[in-house]
């Protein structure tokens, strides 16, 4: 049986939703019940959005969330779904999908699967299949139906229809337990990494917050801007978060990108593969980082760097 025979399967015991709150999630959730499957959409938020996502697919159930936030739909979102009992229902791991998501697998008393890339039909439920341990391992998980799953945000095309699907608007009354009380910029935003032509990304490897000064002094000596891995905001909080490259973070795909000390696991790679020029300084000559980037430095970025800073004449 063929990978798109088997989404079909997935459809054929009943059938699949997806539910979109922004733009780019519906390409994310369509890629994980493969090219042959025809879901229906529940979209929560504009009619550009409704529309946008009748691209892609046949079935589009529109409510119209006027700016209220896709959160204070997760109620009304859950009653429209669970209604139809489907067979699986997927969403991105976005801060409404999430919500939304949650409220939909206590409604229909379902298991929730996060980081899932793929679902096909198996005897007894469904099979879900996620990336473990950094992308190093797929792990295969076996749930019954109905399933919720949550994908994870990445960048993925919507397929295209031929004729675009017919959206229906569906009455929802939003809850008043979450309304926006304002929108401002972040005191930390102003991270000009995505227009950046140079890029200088620090990882794990760097080892101490207190090493940030040197390389704050190469960002300034080529004119670039501070980028790092996600451990390096999140976990260590070394470096704002509105900088880390990957995934889940910035995509960006500047004429140089300098990774120190970052191993290059795959959810790195893919906020950064686009560049044009890439040079890796990594102590460890096994680290992945190396097959990807153009220039390879085997060596201690501490000593590398003090170096380069020289060399540029600083
Ligand atoms: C769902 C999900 C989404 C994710 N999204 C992202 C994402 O968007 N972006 C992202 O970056 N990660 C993401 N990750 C995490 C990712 O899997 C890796 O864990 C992370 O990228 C590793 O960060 P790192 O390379 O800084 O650290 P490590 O993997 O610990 O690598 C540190 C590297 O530094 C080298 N090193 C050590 N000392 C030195 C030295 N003195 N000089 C030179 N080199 C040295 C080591 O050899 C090693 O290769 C995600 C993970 C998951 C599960």
């Amino acid at each position: 049986m063929t990978e798109s025979g088997m989404a079909r399967e997935v459809e054929s015991v009943n059938h699949t939703w997806i539910v979109v709150g922004s733009d780019g999630e519906a390409g994310v959730a369509l890629d994980v019940l493969g090219a042959s499957s025809d879901p229906t959409a529940l979209v929560v938020g504009s009619r550009d959005l409704a529309e946008h996502v009748a691209r892609s697919v046949g079935d589009v159930r529109w409510i119209d969330a006027g700016g209220i936030p896709v959160e204070a739909w997760a109620q009304a979102a859950a009653t429209i779904v669970a209604a139809e009992t489907p067979a699986a229902v997927i969403a991105v791991a976005t801060p409404g999908g999430r919500a939304i998501m949650g409220a939909i697998a206590a409604r229909l008393d379902a298991p929730l699967l996060s980081d899932v890339t793929t679902i096909r039909a198996r005897e007894g439920g469904i099979e879900a299949e996620r990336p473990a341990l950094g992308g190093l391992i797929v792990e295969t998980l076996h749930a019954s139906t109905p399933l919720c799953v949550l994908a994870a945000p990445a960048d993925t095309a919507s397929p295209v229809r031929r004729e675009a699907g017919a959206i229906t608007a569906v009455p929802a009354t939003p809850s008043a337990a979450v309304t926006r009380v304002k929108v401002e910029p972040s005191p930390d935003a102003g991270s000009r990494i995505a227009e950046a032509e140079r890029v200088v990304s620090v990882g794990r490897g760097l080892g101490s917050k207190d090493s940030l000064g040197i390389v704050e002094q190469l960002v300034t000596a080529l004119g670039a801007e501070l980028g790092c891995s996600m451990p390096v905001a999140d976990e260590l909080g070394w470096v704002s978060g509105d900088r880390y490259v990957g995934w889940s973070g910035q995509h960006i795909s500047p004429k140089l990108y300098l990774a120190l000390g970052i191993s290059g696991a795959p959810q790195h790679i893919a906020g950064m593969r686009n560049s044009h020029t890439i040079v890796a300084v990594n102590t460890d000559p096994n680290a992945p980082i190396f097959k990807t980037a153009h220039y390879g430095i085997v060596a201690d970025l501490h000593q590398v760097v003090p170096e380069l800073i020289e060399a540029l004449g600083q």
